[in-house]
């Protein structure tokens, strides 16, 4: 079995992993083309920058240091068994396990399912502007079947809004947010969107940019759909 590809390492975080001091590790590829990426360089497959045997005993070392180990990307499932191996590898060290995904792979979900305790899951836009945010035709279907994969499991759950207002508006996040509590998500994570890569005839404006946090009565009205709603400014 080939070893994952690790592109990136974080040695410490206390905000990747809720309640949980963890750690991150970001691998590489990916299959869809956010327009606001932030981890261009991670999205080709590719050789690992670290080496994942080092990586896997410094896990090791960290263990009773660090409660949760997470895997990101990139998407980190588009590596398929190598990342199911090697999360079961890190779990028997007796770390939580944290995903982040874009909901891109479905089924590889549901088989890493029992080894993974916590995903934040990207619902990226409204269905009908998914395909021009991602560049890929499928994806929403994807997240939405990966969504309903894990609220099968009964785990726990962020589901995440970058709220880039080239793609969403108000009323765009909230029937998303509709949808989301309609499925039964208990915790969503609303999150600002940082402008990377704005052509100049692409600017935002912070105004655009803020309005969803901004407005008061969006803010309770969505506030008040679930249990727990971070507002990420
Ligand atoms: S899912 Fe994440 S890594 Fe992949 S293109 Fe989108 S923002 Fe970049």
């Amino acid at each position: 079995m080939p070893d994952i590809q690790i592109g990136g390492l974080v040695s410490f975080t206390t905000i990747d992993y809720p309640g949980k001091l963890s750690c991150v590790l970001f691998l590489r590829g990916c299959p869809i083309r956010c327009a606001y990426c932030s981890n261009q360089h991670l999205i080709t497959p590719g050789e690992g920058e670290y080496d994942a045997d080092k990586v896997f005993n410094w896990l090791r070392d960290r263990v009773g240091k660090l409660e949760a180990v997470v895997f990101s990307g990139g998407e980190a499932l588009m590596q398929g068994a190598a990342t199911i191996d090697y999360i079961k590898r890190v779990r028997e060290l007796g770390f939580k396990i944290g995903l982040h995904t874009n909901g891109f792979y479905p089924n590889l979900l549901a088989d890493v399912s029992d080894y993974v305790d916590w995903i934040g899951l990207d619902y990226k836009a409204p269905r009908d502007k998914y395909e021009s945010l991602v560049g890929n035709g499928t994806a929403y279907d994807l997240m939405s079947k990966s969504l309903d994969v894990w609220l099968k499991t009964g785990k726990d759950l962020e589901v995440r809004i970058t709220c880039d207002p080239h793609f969403i508006t108000k009323q765009d996040l909230l029937d998303i947010a509709n949808d989301c509590a309609s499925r039964g998500v208990h915790k969503i994570a609303i999150q600002k969107y940082i402008p990377h890569f704005e052509s100049d005839e692409n600017k935002t404006s912070d105004a655009a940019r803020s309005q969803f946090f901004t407005d008061c009565d969006l803010r309770k009205t969505i506030d008040s759909m679930f249990e727990s709603v971070t507002w990420r400014e």
